[in-house]
């Protein structure tokens, strides 16, 4: 396996040969691109409620802001390092440039598990945390947002905490705010939504290829009891499979988490497990996941199916994963799933991959919206909410599946391309 930063890395110098450039443009845009713009430490004390002072170490990269204000998650878990925050950051810039929003790129996190601390401790390690940052994020200059292992909640300390220090009223310093507090209706969902509407234009784009004749019809139609196996039930993981169940009529046949995997040719009941996980936290012991009924990681990735999708971590799909699946696409729910030999071995066996900064980009897109609410000060329907992102996501998809027809290439290639000739545009204006 690969470390992140050799992963995006790579993944760049891949993309930008795809790209019409100059030699010396390639080689500047790449000079600039492989390294973020600040990288930001911080180690700040909490007082516990047990009276234990603890230092608690924070990261916020910033990677490019050619195209606006930086913008990307924070995520509070007990591997977060400085090369994971890097390379997010990088798939922050590229997605958001993919998505046409007036936002660069960011990333951060906080190395601590969350589910080790009291709700009282979790706020005081927000609230510092918060403090420790205050100078470099702001509506105009960096806004963070949810990620693994942080929510609304998380938002909401963050958000009122900055405010205090400033002395001022600016909602849109963060956004996947609760609604009581400037955030958006649909943010929660945004993530696995725009998964979902992936899904229905890869059905669409592919039906030919993937579908009998018989079933041609209605998106919805086409996916009735097709398969898929997830990875992470969290935010994005849990919300992907309630909307493919529920809307597309599709069947999960396998589920796993940091508790374990479990498959079942039957179908899982979501619906049960959603209401498990809310209550204790993860799969394990839920309605179709007994401890002993569990599979190792590999039978799990080996289980016949039409989608995997990926939701939980990076680099959890290697060489030997790759070989092992059994589906027709991959759908990266989590940011940067797969490594590039992995990728190579996929695109060989002709599973197509959508990429992350695609597959995944309703989360930004919905936290876009509910900046430019904070700063209108006003607030959209969940309608509006659900129709403008469906609108977005059918656009990008569109433009990256021509781009990878007419490049002769893979999504993920040509999404970079895209994303990469705006911000050379910005940057060269
Ligand atoms: P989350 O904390 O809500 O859920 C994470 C899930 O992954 C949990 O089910 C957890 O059990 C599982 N998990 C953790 N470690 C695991 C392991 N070692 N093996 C298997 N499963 C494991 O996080 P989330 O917000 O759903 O984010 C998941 C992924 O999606 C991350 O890659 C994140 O960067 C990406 N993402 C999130 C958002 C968002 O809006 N939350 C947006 C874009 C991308």
């Amino acid at each position: 396996m690969k470390n992140m930063c050799d992963l995006y890395q790579e993944q760049l110098a891949l993309a930008i040969e795809n790209t019409c450039f100059s030699a010396e443009c390639k080689e500047e845009i790449v000079e600039i691109l492989k390294q973020p713009k600040h990288e930001i430490i911080v180690n700040f004390p909490v007082k516990l409620s047990n009276g234990h002072l603890k230092v608690f170490k924070g990261y916020r990269i910033q990677h490019n802001n050619f195209c606006g204000p930086y913008k990307g998650g924070l995520r509070f878990h007990h591997n977060t390092h400085l090369d994971e925050c890097k390379a997010l950051a990088f798939w922050m810039t590229v997605k958001c440039a993919l998505q046409e929003l007036p936002f660069g790129g960011a990333k951060g996190g906080v190395k601590f598990d969350p589910r080790e601390y009291s709700t009282d401790d979790l706020h005081k390690i927000c609230k510092a945390f918060a403090r420790a940052i205050y100078k470099y994020v702001g509506s105009e200059r960096d806004i963070p947002a949810p990620d693994v292992g942080t929510n609304s909640k998380t938002m909401d300390w963050m958000t009122a905490e900055t405010r205090r220090l400033n002395h001022d009223h600016d909602f849109g310093v963060y956004t996947g705010k609760s609604l009581i507090f400037g955030g958006s209706q649909g943010r929660t969902e945004a993530t696995g939504r725009g998964l979902m509407h992936c899904v229905e234009k890869w059905a669409e784009l592919t039906g030919a290829a993937h579908i009998s004749a018989t079933d041609l019809g209605e998106n919805h139609q086409i996916l009735k009891d097709r398969t898929f196996i997830l990875q992470g039930f969290g935010n994005v993981g849990s919300f992907a499979a309630k909307l493919l169940t529920e809307r597309l009529g599709m069947k999960c046949v396998g589920l796993g988490d940091h508790t374990g995997y479990w498959t079942n040719a039957e179908g899982f009941s979501i619906m049960e497990l959603r209401n498990w996980v809310s209550e204790t936290g993860c799969l394990s012991r839920g309605p179709g996941c007994a401890p002993e009924q569990a599979v190792d990681k590999l039978a799990f990735f080996s289980q016949a199916c039409d989608l995997v999708i990926p939701a939980a971590l990076e680099l959890q799909i290697g060489e030997e994963e790759a070989h092992a699946l059994q589906c027709s696409a991959v759908i990266e729910g989590a940011n940067g799933p797969i490594d590039t030999d992995a990728d190579r071995i996929l695109t060989e066996r002709g599973i197509t991959v959508v990429p992350d900064v695609l597959a995944n980009s309703g989360g930004v897109v919905v936290s876009y919206y509910e900046w430019l609410q904070n700063k209108r000060c006003e607030y959209w329907s969940l309608e509006k909410v659900r129709n403008d992102l469906e609108k977005r996501m059918d656009k990008a998809f569109n433009r990256v599946w021509s781009k990878a027809q007419e490049l002769k290439t893979t999504m993920r290639i040509a999404a970079y391309v895209l994303a990469i000739e705006r911000i050379q545009y910005a940057y060269d204006t």
